[in-house]
């Protein structure tokens, strides 16, 4: 079955890079790849949970600095050596205790039940989202992969049960209600009434 066996996922984001560029010439490329084992949390989540506070806070003063940035994280030996380097620019307080935290952080339920999930820390579909009224390519995107471990974007582990399903919340809204007025229907069975 083609889902016991994931392949590596290349996982890549764009970073903000500061270039005086002279009329002429394009931009460089500012943008990080990293390939990472989705089946593994320990440690590749910690490195997306990187990758994911530089897209979103970093902002490199010049090239050499984000050459610099993507040299050390592609070796990333040491996790808690990079994080006390790039502190600035990874956390807005640049505190790397934050940060450590934020990469380590405990699984979670995810919200909304599969295959309409979202992360809970930052909103990604983990399933991709439906088009229209053809669900079919987000059931066979679940069927290939039904049990994710952590969440491709921001590195959030996912909690499981006792039973081994993916815990999740649920979310009020209408969409849901629908689906699930839907599916009820479907599964009511006429009664018969009891007889005293
Ligand atoms: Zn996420």
């Amino acid at each position: 079955m083609s889902f016991l066996t994931i392949p590596k996922k290349k996982i890549t984001v764009n970073l903000e890079v500061f270039q005086d560029i002279p009329r002429n010439e394009k931009p460089k490329p500012t943008t990080i790849s990293i390939e990472v084992d989705p089946t593994k949390a320990w440690p590749d989540s910690m490195r997306v949970a990187v990758s994911y506070l530089a897209a979103k806070n970093a902002m490199f003063g010049d090239y050499e600095a984000f050459k610099d940035f993507e040299f050390q994280f592609a070796a990333c030996k040491y996790i808690d050596r990079l994080i006390t380097i790039y502190a600035n620019q990874l956390d807005k307080d640049g505190d790397p205790w934050k940060i450590m935290g934020y990469c380590t952080a405990g699984p979670k339920a995810v919200i909304d039940e599969p295959p309409y999930s979202i992360c809970p820390r930052c909103g990604t579909s983990l399933w991709g989202q439906p088009s229209g009224n053809d669900n079919k390519w987000l059931i066979d995107s679940y069927k290939n992969n039904p049990d994710p471990v952590y969440c491709l974007k921001c590195g959030q582990r996912f909690k499981y049960d006792d039973a081994g399903r993916l815990a999740y919340t649920a979310v009020a809204n209408s969409e849901k209600q629908i689906r699930r007025i839907k599916h009820e229907l479907k599964a009511i069975q006429p009664k018969l009434a009891t007889v005293d």
